[in-house]
């Protein structure tokens, strides 16, 4: 330990006052250099001519880094902390070694002799620097001549290495924090870059929906945001990723090249693509990449467009003045592709909802031609006209195929009518012969769980042979209802593969219900017409029946009733009164079957003896018929209103009137005088008459049954009739495509109301 120097009180308070100079000075000192500049000047002048260094260790290398003022600095050069003998020894002891001549540096250190040769250096300090007990360099001083370090000195020169390591901490502080806000900065930058860059790309696309034009848009932005680089669009094709678009500045081999196409396995591009990631390749790999041509370019960026978690494109970006990529470049590059990733997602989902909506109304429109055209067909009686147009529905909205329909016949299921070509002779041939029930999965199962059968994959072998169905590929079979039951089995074979999507299943199942309904439409149909014809046929025979014996018994009525006649006249007196009495019931009888035959006969008349429909006027006819009726009724009133001219059969209106207004006569009260009064009011195209009497009036039960021919409310004894009368009335309005009905109040009267067409 060298002596310390006589105590000299001056120089000690010049000390304590420069420490003090110091410490303030580093107080607002920032930097690292600045710091240590600041020391090694203080030490300087604190011990007059002095070189210093401060060697700042690295503790995970344990190395020096010198920093150094002064002519003396290459004694202490930086290097592993193991070489330099008295740092390392002042550090490892965390002690300040003091020496006060070359000779003694040397005796402790004779290593040092080659490297202190020439250095003016005699006198040493080094001082190690701790902070928080952690070593962090050593502080050496020089002075050029032999100096026995004085007490003030060394105190000097250790409050000074023990502020240098807390400015330098301080200033290490600094710096990582400036460190850090500058790195924010930059990153905070790249994102407004990129979402300038996004911004501008979004505003640049619109609406637009053409990938190609989207592609080259986001070219643009990205050139855009980032000087010297070029840019290109690759999609998927057959294995191969080929551009489609790149930016101006690809030179025309590298164009060829990525147009021609990169193996969908280089390795850049599928990480890309599998991982769904971007790849941002720093020193590009164009030989591993099979892109030879794009050698000249240091970094380049893959980035997948995934669109329904599919990768089918990817963009590339790559530069030629960097091998690398720094975070602004691919925040940027992200962005863009990003609003290129969501344009063509929106596009695709676009384009998708569109041909939805386009297979949508196709099916709309076939079910409705279906619907369509069942009714049009309301008449067809022969169902199996429904079933065909049922499958031609059916195959127009499906690919290629064909179809059946089976019906069960014992134990074979019979096809009864088929659409479309089964591409094959003998698979026609097993058809038309009749597939076993039971062995024939895609015609029993339906028909006995009563649901459709949907097969994406047709289950070849299942129903036939199966080399006779290698062509086909997806079948359906629906039963086919009739009132609950099961009647059929429709096969929709197709010899495409195809997914059985839930809307071909409803467009299916609609089809085929629609069937069924047109099934039964047409049945019930079927039934009415049935119907009609018997009513029809019966009628006809009875207007025969009715005009035969209305006709052929006239003649032995008379005689009969003429006979009984002359047995009167000539032998009346000769019978008692009892005699008399069956006469008179003969010939009332004869009467009677008389008056039966003539409305018989007018009745059957009404169909066989039509005349053409003429405008008639109504108010003739009228006159005519209550001339005829008051002959045998005078007191009666019978009046009209002004009544129209009417298309009609003169003589049949003749008819209906004649029997509308005598049954207003006939059927009067007691004691009241009988009127009847015959009006008119239009209705639409038709004109209204109204026949209103005083008379009985009529229940309103039997306001359908006095219709009805030979029905009467009433004995003959009352009033005398044949129940016709009314049912040749309703013939007639029939006939002219008008309505007659009654509407009455029992003991007021009756008004029997008959439509009949107007003229136009
Ligand atoms: P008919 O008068 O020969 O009995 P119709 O067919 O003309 O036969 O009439 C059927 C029945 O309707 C009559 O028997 C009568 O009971 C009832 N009827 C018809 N017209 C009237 C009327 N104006 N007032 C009351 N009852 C009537």
């Amino acid at each position: 330990m060298p002596v310390p120097p006589a105590h000299d009180a001056a120089a000690s308070v010049f000390l304590s006052d420069h420490l003090q100079a110091v410490t303030e000075a580093l107080a607002t000192t920032q930097g690292q250099s600045a710091v240590l500049e600041l020391v090694l000047t203080s030490a300087g002048q604190a011990l007059g001519t002095v070189a210093g260094a401060v060697l700042l260790l690295d503790a995970a290398s344990q190395s020096l880094t010198p920093f150094s003022a002064g002519p003396d600095a290459s004694l202490w050069q930086g290097g592993p902390l193991e070489e330099n003998g008295p740092v390392r020894d002042a550090l490892a002891r965390r002690e300040s070694l003091f020496f006060a001549d070359q000779g003694a540096l040397l005796r402790s250190y004779p290593e040092l002799e080659v490297r202190a040769a020439g250095t003016g250096a005699v006198a040493t300090a080094v001082l190690p620097m701790t902070l928080d007990d952690q070593l962090s360099g050593a502080l050496v001083v020089n002075v050029p001549a032999p100096h026995p370090f004085t007490e003030a000195e060394i105190r000097f020169l250790r409050i000074l290495a023990a502020q240098c390591a807390v400015a330098l901490d301080r200033a290490q502080l600094h710096q990582t924090l400036e460190d850090r806000v500058a790195a924010r900065t930059a990153e905070l930058e790249g994102e407004r870059a990129a979402l300038d860059a996004f911004v501008a790309y979004k505003e640049s696309v619109g609406s637009e929906s053409d990938v190609r034009i989207l592609a080259r848009q986001a070219v643009r932005v990205v050139q855009a945001g980032l000087q010297h680089v070029s840019a290109a669009y690759y999609e998927l094709e057959d294995g191969w990723w080929k551009a489609r678009v790149w930016s101006e500045d690809v030179a025309p081999e590298v164009a060829a090249e990525i147009q021609a196409g990169v193996p969908e396995d280089a390795p850049d591009f599928r990480d890309a693509a599998r991982s769904q990631a971007a790849v941002f390749a720093d020193g590009w790999n164009a030989e591993a990449n099979e892109l030879p041509s794009t050698d000249a370019y240091g970094a380049v960026a893959l980035l997948p467009l995934t669109v329904n978690g599919e990768t089918r494109s990817l963009f590339a970006v790559g530069t030629r003045d960097a091998r690398a990529w720094n975070e602004r470049e691919k925040a940027l590059v992200r962005a863009v592709v990003r609003g290129l990733g969501i344009t063509l997602e929106r596009t695709e989902i676009t384009r998708q909802l569109q041909a939805r909506n386009a297979e949508l109304d196709a099916r709309t429109q076939a079910l409705e031609a279906f619907a369509q055209l069942t009714q049009d067909l309301a008449t067809q009686s022969d169902p199996y006209e429904f079933v065909r147009r049922a499958q031609e529905v059916t195959l127009s909205l499906l690919s290629p195929g064909y179809s059946l329909y089976y019906e069960r016949d014992g134990n074979q299921w019979r096809n009864r009518v088929q659409v479309g070509d089964v591409g094959h002779a003998d698979l026609q041939a097993f058809i038309d012969a009749g597939p076993p029930v039971g062995e024939t999965p895609s015609i029993d199962v339906p028909w006995t769980t009563r649901e459709p059968l949907y097969q994406d994959d047709y289950a070849r072998g299942s129903d036939t042979p199966p080399e006779m169905v290698q062509h086909v590929q997806t079948v359906a079979s629906l039963p086919v209802f009739r009132h609950g039951t099961v009647v059929g089995v429709l096969i929709a074979v197709l010899f495409d593969g195809r997914f059985w999507t839930p809307t071909d299943r409803v467009t299916l199942d609609t089809v085929v219900r629609s069937l069924g309904l047109a099934l039964e439409r047409a049945e019930q149909a079927g039934e009415l017409r049935q119907r009609t014809e018997q009513l029809e046929r019966s009628n006809a025979e009875l207007e025969q029946f009715a005009y035969i014996a209305s006709h052929d018994l006239q003649a032995p009525i008379r005689a009969v009733t003429s006979f009984a006649g002359i047995i009167n006249r000539k032998y009346g007196a000769q019978l008692d009164e009892r005699g008399q009495l069956y006469l008179r019931q003969i010939i009332d009888s004869g009467e009677h079957m008389k008056q039966l035959l003539d409305d018989l006969l007018t009745f059957s008349r009404v169909h066989t003896e039509r005349h053409a429909f003429l405008p008639v006027d109504a108010n003739a006819v009228f006159d005519t018929v209550a001339q005829r009726l008051q002959a045998d009724a005078p007191a009666a009133q019978v009046t009209r209103a002004a009544l129209p001219t009417v298309r009609a059969d003169a003589l049949q209106l003749d008819q209906l009137l004649q029997n509308l207004i005598s049954n207003g006569l006939k059927y009067r009260r007691e004691g009241t005088v009988p009127q009847v009064r015959v009006s008119a009011q239009p209705d639409g195209p038709m004109w209204r008459f109204a026949v209103t009497d005083n008379g009985i009036g009529i229940e309103s039960q039997y306001f359908g049954r006095i219709f009805e021919i030979f029905q009467r409310l009433h004995v003959r004894e009352t009033y005398e009739g044949t129940g016709i009368g009314l049912a040749v009335c309703k013939k007639i309005v029939e006939q002219h495509g008008g309505q007659l009905w009654v509407d009455s109040t029992p003991g007021e009267g009756s008004t029997f109301y008959f439509t009949l067409p107007g003229v136009d």
